[in-house]
């Protein structure tokens, strides 16, 4: 754990891009016991640490993980989509030892290695809890319990799981929700019980829906590359399970305070209008390398934009992806041709911060808030920040989450500035 800043200070950059209005140039934020005291051209807190020529950018947001992957050196063979690639993840889950820290060492891994690519806060899907579960110290972590199970055995006996966990981690201090996992592999009455949980507690829920156009034929028909996945791996009941589709849970994730629709690559127009009905309650995230790998096209960003819905960015887990990186998936979209810049970084800022229900700390620079921040040092000549802070020769300088540094340095002889100043 590394130690925080001592006394109130004052960060310069050539541009402070508060994410609240236009990028501010020559721009300062000052900071004192953990949160912004002013952000602006004048503050005055304390000494003054100038980054020269460098980016303050609100510390990002991954809206989408699943951090128990996170120890993956490459993604998983991606051949069939995602049901050929499900296949892979659960040999792997089925293969690790009983009683290791496996778990427990990638999701260190993953969290330092959000950090250090400028990630604050995280919206980390979580199959299991464990006994020492308690907030993660480097970054701002909402832990959505997942569920899954078709059968009736697990619809009676998931759900007592999942809110034995969810109580347990609300009392260590965590920031919890609940995820039923898929259309495919939760029966409806399993999702509806969890759902219920999450509306009694006032907590988020995400779910992953029309990743693939295998789930619909899978609710239509009862048939196509998911039952087949589903019974040889032994995960299809005897009875078949009563399964609802994507319209379906967006109603019943629209009952919350709060949901999240994870891809929504393939939903049809009847099920993204009732998405667009509960904006004010549903954001959808993208993925958009894991979208490519396992979809083979980026997602649909520009159907969600038409519907008037708020659009956060997660990167899905190193099962799916090469990394961590959140601006790696703001360069996908903008490389894409689905946003700019400046609209690819609100969506991994604000827009993420909301998704988590974290928007009053997180996802934007304001005096008040939590000092949460990314200082970027681009290497190539720049003008417009949000170009130069999604330009994959770009630098994180330093990660500071609540005003205490998760990475990188404050020194800036170290941090290379050419014009610094400490005093
Ligand atoms: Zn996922």
């Amino acid at each position: 754990m590394r130690a925080g800043i001592d006394g109130p200070v004052t960060f310069r950059a050539r541009h402070v891009v508060p994410m609240t209005g236009p990028p501010i140039e020559g721009g300062c934020v000052g900071l004192d016991h953990g949160r912004l005291v002013g952000v602006g051209r004048r503050c005055t807190a304390g000494r003054t640490v100038d980054f020269g020529d460098a980016i303050v950018l609100p510390g990002l947001v991954n809206a989408h993980t699943h951090l128990e992957f996170s120890g993956l050196e490459r993604p998983l063979v991606a051949d069939g989509g995602l049901p050929g690639w499900i296949s892979h993840v659960v040999a792997l889950r089925r293969g690790r030892t009983a009683g290791t820290d496996d778990r427990e060492h990638a999701i260190a891994a993953g969290i330092a290695e959000s950090a250090a690519a400028g990630v604050t806060t995280i919206g980390e899907i979580a199959t299991a809890v464990a006994r020492s579960a308690g907030p993660a110290a480097a970054c701002r972590v909402r832990v959505f319990r997942e569920a899954l199970g078709l059968s009736d055995i697990a619809s009676r006996e998931v759900p007592r799981t999942v809110a034995r966990d969810v109580a347990r981690l609300q009392s260590s201090g965590a920031c919890v929700g609940v995820s039923p996992h898929a259309p495919y592999s939760v029966a409806a009455s399993l999702g509806r019980s969890v759902l219920q949980e999450a509306r009694r507690r006032g907590i988020p829920a995400a779910m992953h829906l029309a990743e693939s156009p295998a789930e619909a034929e899978l609710i239509d028909h009862g048939s196509g590359p998911f039952r087949d996945l589903l019974e040889s791996l032994g995960a299809w009941p005897d009875v078949a399970p009563q399964l609802l589709p994507a319209a379906d849970w967006i109603s019943l994730l629209a009952r919350g305070p709060r949901g999240l629709v994870v891809h929504g690559t393939f939903l049809d127009d009847p099920a993204l209008a009732r998405l667009a009905r509960h904006r004010r309650r549903l954001a959808a995230v993208v993925c958009p390398r894991t979208t490519q790998r396992l979809a083979g096209r980026l997602p649909p960003l520009q159907r969600f934009r038409g519907a008037g819905v708020r659009v956060a960015v997660g990167t899905d887990s190193r099962a799916s992806n090469p990394d961590l990186s959140v601006l790696g998936e703001c360069r996908a979209l903008v490389d894409g041709g689905l946003a700019g810049p400046e609209e690819a970084l609100r969506m991994a800022t604000r827009d993420g911060a909301w998704a988590l229900g974290f928007e009053r700390l997180a996802g934007v620079l304001a005096a008040g808030r939590p000092a949460d921040l990314v200082v970027l040092r681009p290497s190539r000549a720049w003008s417009d920040p949000h170009e130069a802070a999604l330009d994959p020769t770009t630098q994180v300088v330093a990660t500071l989450r609540a005003g205490r540094l998760v990475h990188g340095t404050l020194d800036l002889a170290t941090a290379g500035s050419s014009r610094s100043r400490s005093r």
